[in-house]
């Protein structure tokens, strides 16, 4: 008999089976997963990236 393993989705909780099958593991739907990688994109979102300085937008005009 096969071993059933459970994990509890790191978004709502709820423990789920993992399976091959469940594609959206560690989450227990593909709304939590979707739900988890939002809040992370709007986490990363917040951060202030200083990297604009190399745009050559700015000096586009300068260099000849
Ligand atoms: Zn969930």
């Amino acid at each position: 008999m096969k071993e059933r393993r459970l994990v509890a989705c790191p978004q709502c909780g709820k423990v789920v089976e993992w399976t091959a099958q469940s594609a959206f593991r560690p989450f227990c739907s593909e709304r939590c997963k979707l739900v988890d990688l939002g809040a992370w994109a709007a986490e990363a979102y917040r951060v202030p990236v200083a990297d604009d300085r190399d745009e050559p937008d700015a000096s586009e005009t300068e260099t000849k």
